[in-house]
């Protein structure tokens, strides 16, 4: 079955999965969603004996009908080699009442590694399909990983740029010296006087500024984007759901067809949403538990059916998933309203505007599914305790905000559906908040943290952290929220 991808806004948009890819946005401001969910013809059992790229071949291909098996083999195997430093690639952990899905084992140690390793094969796959002569500027807004996983991705690769711009007080130290450090003449990284929401907001700006594209157009640059709103990061995050459980039923730990729970904390709604199209695709699964830090947008709209950013946005030790407007819910709002694009729009415009809207019972009811929590920033520190405590297993914050909810959730209801959370950073990324929750000293510079969480954790350091040692700082620029058009035209200049 071919795939065709339109707009969550409007039915102007009809586009193949390589354009939807190298547009990211569609010029409406809508995502792109695929025509239809795509369904896994073998079975899990035949699955199970694939290793991660000829599954990932197996999945991607469903989805990007317009590649060849050719292209997507190549992309496939420049993304998933030796960066990875393990031949599994995602990996599956049994840590007390659940099996960890480690996500983090890539070149930026946190999860958008998953999808970044390949998207930038996808996109010059893509450019070269579609004959585009000009240079693609890549923009993007990061809570702190997929700004690195993207630097690290595209830094150098022909006809590409790449900017990204992020809240300058809102992400770790690790993360923030991850990206100034950023080597490659095509690398652009921006500081933001302001929080993800503003970045996010500010690229979604420019994405419709129609006069700025045209100008850029005649400058011979085409923009895209590497943020979750962009279907070429959506797709490969479905293939480590299907591998999760091929790995739990290749080990014996689930029989055929037996439904799993997967818990996924979440900030952009990306990595869950993954979970949702794996679940269409055939992957038997009980609940989709949605975990939320103190910013807990999402669990109030789960719990009441009204979404509302109106409200503080608070600074935490996850901040990845600080974010009160999670962008990829609207494919999920644009499934559940039956596919209409001007109630999706409509709904949008009312975000847009006064910062809520509400869905009906009808909607509310397709989201059985999901079950949505949330932890505090005690809860969090006491999961991360807690699994040292018990099991000897270190985990990061995010992490751990899954951790919290999924003990909660098992708690109230009782349901012993075997589970599987997604881990998706290394504890190496957040060491300072990682070591406060283990009541260790916290205020050593970051490589003395690393040794200190190697010996605890009884892992390695890892290569990402290393490489910081001497890295010298090669990005300075820090601007407003409504200076982000010039700091890119200054970048291009
Ligand atoms: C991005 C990120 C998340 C949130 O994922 P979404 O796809 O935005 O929901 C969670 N944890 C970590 C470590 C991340 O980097």
């Amino acid at each position: 079955m071919d795939i065709s991808y339109k707009s969550t806004r409007s039915d102007r948009y009809t586009v193949t999965a390589s354009e939807a890819i190298l547009q990211g946005l569609a010029p409406d401001g809508g995502l792109f969603v695929p025509s239809g969910f795509p369904v896994i013809k073998r079975s899990m059992r035949e699955l199970a004996g694939l290793t991660y790229k000829e599954l990932a071949l197996e999945i991607l291909s469903l989805y990007l009908t317009d590649y060849t098996e050719e292209e997507l083999k190549r992309c496939i195997d420049g993304a998933y080699d030796d960066k990875f430093d393990t031949d599994e690639i995602a990996p599956l952990k049994k840590a007390g009442d659940a099996w960890f899905l480690e996500l983090f084992h890539g070149p930026t140690i946190a999860f958008k590694d998953m999808a970044l390793s390949i998207l930038p094969y996808l996109m010059t796959t893509a450019a070269a399909k579609n004959g585009l002569d000009k240079e693609t500027v890549i923009l993007t807004a990061t809570s702190g990983d997929t700004g690195k996983a993207a630097l690290a991705g595209f830094a150098d690769v022909k006809g590409t740029r790449i900017v990204v711009y992020y809240p300058k007080d809102g992400v770790s130290r690790i993360q923030e010296r991850q990206m100034v450090t950023q080597a490659g003449d095509n690398t652009c990284v921006i500081g933001i006087r302001g929080n993800f929401d503003d970045a996010q907001n500010g690229v979604k700006r420019i994405f419709t500024d129609t006069e700025l594209r045209e100008e850029l157009d005649r400058r011979g640059f085409a923009l895209s984007s590497a943020n979750s709103i962009n279907v070429g990061r959506l797709v490969p995050q479905v293939v480590y759901y299907v591998h999760a459980y091929c790995s739990l039923l290749r080990n014996g730990s689930i029989t055929d067809g037996e439904k799993i729970n997967f818990v996924v904390p979440t900030g952009n709604f990306g990595n869950i949403l993954a979970a949702y199209l794996a679940m269409k695709a055939g992957v038997p699964v009980g609940k989709l538990i949605c975990a939320s830090n103190t910013n807990k947008v999402l669990y109030d709209f789960f719990n009441t059916g009204e979404y509302d950013r109106n409200r503080e946005f608070v600074l935490t030790s996850s901040p990845s998933m600080d974010i009160l407007i999670s962008s990829n819910l609207e494919r999920l709002i644009y499934h559940i309203c039956g596919e209409d694009p001007e109630r999706t729009a409509e709904l949008m415009r009312s975000l847009a505007a006064s910062g809520r809207y509400e869905i009906t019972p009808g909607m509310r009811e397709q989201l059985d599914v999901f079950y949505a929590g949330f932890a505090t920033e005690e809860d969090t520190a006491e999961a991360i305790r807690d699994y040292y405590d018990r099991e000897g297993y270190v985990i990061d914050p995010h992490t751990a905000v899954g951790a919290s909810v999924y003990a909660g959730y098992r708690l109230k209801t009782g349901d012993e559906t075997k589970t599987v959370i997604a881990s998706t950073a290394s504890p190496f990324k957040f060491e300072t908040s990682v070591l406060k929750a283990l009541s260790m000293p916290a205020d050593k510079d970051d490589l003395e943290l690393a040794e200190d969480l190697s010996k605890t954790a009884g892992v390695e350091v890892p290569a990402a952290v290393l490489s910081l040692k001497n890295a010298p700082v090669r990005h300075t620029t820090v601007c407003g929220p409504d200076e982000m058009k010039e700091a890119l035209l200054d970048f291009l200049k």
